[in-house]
């Protein structure tokens, strides 16, 4: 035992305020450019999707950017795209939030759970080529924490097998593969603009796509199956519309796309903090016992969403349990990302699945912790975090 008093066992805490693992950043030129939209006549669906859609095409490098409601609607909206039904089976990695299969179960299909790399959390493409069947319609690879996963791999994989390959790249706006940006080369890629992520719009999602026929198909499904919105017909002074395919009311509206535009002008210095936040963070854990930060692929751009860490509580006198309350009693936001999606209570019900399916991603939830990590995180917020896990860490060591 070392070391000053546990804030759980009446200690002073490192910090008296709670530092969040994640949160938004919002200046006064988010604010006008709401409230400007707020005094327009254009509430829903009018100049500001547009123009929000096109910056965003031009940040990740796509021809498309299709926006819609939320992430969860942008992962549907792609599972439509790719012509999924009730006669398929998706493939998720196991590792990741429960809307990256959810999606798949929306248009009636099966999601099958692959395992991941255990050093970064990613898909790994060997299971996920053991687990394709003649009735695989899609491979789901999901950029966790901010890292692009194995595209060499995935790519030709589905290529050789007529697959469609999406991105749940809702943790990796503004990362990069092999100097791609993330949404510029895969055939689908879905983004989320919820608090917690890069950048926001309170609620929000976007696809982006080069295939003009998909961006076109996203569109009409965003908006009932109709052809044409509101703005088009008034514009075009005509009443008629057609309804041509089953659809969603799925639109992002003017006032979030304004917020999106302002947003996303700040999101590559806000990357690059990010990645200063990882090296700092990378630096202070080098050569702490029972820490082990995740590993990087040297051909990739990390966008750094999370910061995770893996701590070997078998090796510490302590349990998992005992350490998250610890930390968050010295003020630390802590969390964990993610229970295996195949464990939760309806995918255990609904599909059968249990434990023992994806024997990596299981043995990292007992493992893995999300640090603090926001652009506006300072030095000093940092050193406290290092100073926190330290202090348990040690407290608790044998
Ligand atoms: C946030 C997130 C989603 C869902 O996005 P929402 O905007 O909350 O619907 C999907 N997949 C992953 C990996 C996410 O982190």
């Amino acid at each position: 035992m070392s070391g000053a008093r546990l804030a759980i066992d009446g200690g002073e805490p490192v910090r008296t305020r709670l530092l969040p693992y994640g949160r938004q950043s919002i200046d006064e030129a988010d604010i006008a450019a709401v409230v400007d939209v707020l005094r327009s006549d254009w509430l829903t669906t009018g100049p500001k999707v547009e123009a929000f859609e096109r910056a965003f095409a031009e940040v990740t490098g796509a021809r498309h950017a299709v926006a819609v409601c939320n992430g969860t609607a942008a992962l549907h909206a792609c599972m439509h795209a790719a012509k999924v039904g009730p006669e398929h089976e998706v493939i998720v990695p196991a590792m990741t939030f429960a809307a990256s299969s959810n999606a798949a179960i929306y248009q009636g299909a099966t999601p099958i759970f692959a395992d991941v790399d255990p050093a970064t959390l990613l898909v790994d493409p060997a299971d996920v080529e053991r687990k394709l069947t003649a009735r695989t319609r899609a491979v789901v690879a999901v950029d966790y924490a901010g890292q692009p996963c194995d595209y060499d791999a995935l790519q030709a994989l589905c290529e050789r097998r007529g697959i469609t390959l999406i991105t749940d790249a809702c943790h990796a706006l503004g990362g990069s593969h092999r100097g791609r940006p993330v949404g510029s080369f895969v055939q689908l890629s879905a983004f989320s603009l919820h608090p917690v992520k890069h950048i926001t719009t309170g609620e929000g999602g976007v696809i982006t796509t080069n295939d003009d026929a998909l961006a076109a198909g996203m569109r009409v499904f965003r908006n009932h199956g109709i052809t044409t919105d509101h703005r088009q017909r008034e514009q075009q002074g005509s009443w008629f519309y057609e309804m041509v395919d089953l659809g969603w009311n799925y639109r992002l509206n003017d006032l979030q796309c304004a917020l999106g535009i302002t947003q996303l002008a700040k999101l590559r210095g806000w990357v690059e903090r990010r990645r200063e936040l990882a090296s700092m963070y990378d630096a202070a854990f080098r050569g702490v016992p029972h820490v082990a930060p995740l590993a990087k692929r040297p051909e990739v751009e990390h966008a750094y969403h999370l910061y995770v860490v893996r701590i070997d509580y078998a090796a510490l006198c302590v349990t998992r349990k005992e350490v998250f309350a610890a930390l968050r009693a010295e003020g630390l936001g802590i969390n964990v990302h993610y229970v295996p999606v195949h464990l939760h209570p309806y995918y255990r019900r609904k599909f059968g699945y249990g434990p023992g399916l994806c024997p990596n991603a299981e043995a990292a939830y007992e493992q893995i912790l999300s640090l603090p990590m926001f652009p506006t995180m300072t030095d000093a917020d940092l050193r406290d975090v290092v100073a926190a896990v330290q202090k348990v860490l040690s407290a608790y060591a044998r």
